[in-house]
This record gives structure tokens, sequence and C-alpha cells, in this order.
């Protein structure tokens, strides 16, 4: 197939839940044992630039306020804020596995992937721009975060992740659900032809002047489709942070701004 044939994506839809917005995934809503939401900027506590609903404590919000948008985001979607693990970000292609039992985790966990099968953990990723991903095996109930910026989607970190889904947990391709949340378009990024591969070549636009507009979802979208992953099992938020600032927040549009969470876990069951 022609991979500029533009494509169709599943849509998600656009949810309210105590003064919440979220996007949800329909196919993986309809899995009983599964939370999960694609958060906006809206409906927390912080002053601007990170207004409102700002997740991210390293860009110089005050504590307090990320602490408080976090709690009322664990409360709406009935989680301890106390598991809600999140990566310290770092534009690599690290995966941190957690298999079976909760483990004693390092303060500082310097990975951009998490796959687990452990109910009541909740992981999530913070963005502004970059693209968050959730993949679920829903037979095997184990689920993964990507966090997915032009770095690690260079290092083919969401192609990894479904290679260790595969390799640690025999998850098969047909049964995979693939969530991919709000980021910037190929409307809006730009960037320079120094960190341009030429494999994005197919996914891109060049501009002539040493500039490429990139479409980093459909970067992403090529790798999952080469796992194994049909069109039907992949859904997205087909949404441009940076032109829908006013629902999202995004370094290229503000640089000094917030992170919004997109989150994922597993429902305690009462039998364990
Ligand atoms: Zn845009």
């Amino acid at each position: 197939m022609d991979p500029t044939q533009k494509k169709t994506m599943n849509r998600s839809v656009l949810k309210m839940k105590n003064g919440l917005p979220y996007f949800e995934i329909p196919e993986m809503a309809k899995l009983g044992w599964l939370r999960h939401g694609f958060l906006t900027r809206r409906g927390g506590v912080s002053s601007p630039p990170y207004d409102s609903l700002n997740v991210g404590d390293a860009n110089g919000d005050q504590d307090g306020n990320v602490f408080r948008n976090r709690a009322k985001i664990a409360e709406t979607f009935g989680f301890e804020p106390s598991r809600l693990i999140l990566l310290n970000q770092i534009h690599q292609d690290r995966i941190l596995l957690l298999k079976d039992a909760f483990p004693d985790l390092p303060s500082l966990l310097e990975y951009d992937a998490l796959i687990t099968n452990i109910p009541n953990l909740f992981s999530g990723i913070l963005t502004a721009d970059c693209i968050p991903i959730f993949v679920v095996d829903h037979k095997k109930r184990v689920f993964a975060v990507i966090h997915a910026g032009r770095q690690g989607t260079a290092m083919n970190i969401t192609a990894k992740v479904i290679r260790r889904l595969k390799k640690d947990f025999a998850s098969s391709p047909q049964d995979l659900i693939v969530g991919m949340g709000p980021s910037i378009g190929p409307c809006c990024y730009e960037i320079d032809e120094k960190v341009f591969l030429s494999e994005w070549e197919p996914f891109s636009t060049s501009k002539g002047t040493g500039k490429w507009m990139v479409d980093l979802s459909r970067i992403n979208l090529d790798q999952i489709e080469k796992e194994g992953i049909k069109q039907d099992q992949i859904f997205a938020v087909d949404l441009c942070t940076r032109c829908q600032n006013d629902l999202f927040f995004s370094y290229r549009k503000e640089a000094q701004t917030g992170r919004q969470l997109s989150f994922i876990g597993i429902k305690q069951t009462t039998t364990g």
C-alpha cells in the first residue's frame, strides 16, 4: 500500500466527569477491567501558564497545584494517587516491565515506556506535543504506556514495546488495541533536516529550506502496523495540540507550559 495514502483513523470520544473533560477509546472502555483517559488542560487549579490541569512537576508550576490536580484526577477515576506510577520521561527507548507483583520502585524512573499486568497499578504519560500511546492486550490483560516524541520515535520505541509484549507476555498482534493520544500534527510540527530521518519521508513534507513538516503519528502508526496490528485495532485522538491550544498544553506554541496526563490502569477486582 502507498504509505502516503491518507488513512482515516478510528476516533475517540470526548467525555466529561467531575468537571474534567477527557477523551476515551470506546474499544478500551468496553473492557470492564480497564480504566483510561486522555485528559486535557482543563478542569484543574494551576495558574497561567500552567492553566489549569497541569500534572507535570518539572516545568515550574507550584508543587501544591500539581498535587491537587493529580489528586482530583485520581479521585475522579477511582484510584489512589499513590498507585499512579509516572515515569521520568527522558526521550529514550528504555522500557520498564512490571510483571505480576507490585515492586519497590526507585524514585527516579528514567524510562519512556512501561508495561504491566498488575491490577490497581495506574500509569500515564505526560505530554505537551509528544504522543502518548497505550497498547492493551485484551486477552492477557496487560497494558503498555509509551511516550513517543521525535527521539523516541526515531528509536522505534513503539515497535520495541509491542515486541516486548509479544516476548514477555506472549501477546498476539490480533489481541492488541492501540490508542494514540493528542499530539502535535503535521500542520504544526516542523523539524530541521539535521534531525530528520530519510525513512520519515513518506510521512513528511519538505519545506525546501532544510526544514520538514513531519507527521509523528503516522510514523508511529507505521511502526504499529509493521508489528502486525490492523487498522481497525488502532484508535486516535486526532487533534493537534498546537492548533487546539485552548484544550491542550503545547510546548511548541507556548514553551513555558504544563503537561497533560494520559492515564491507564487495571481496575482492582474484589477477588484480588
Ligand atoms: Zn496543528
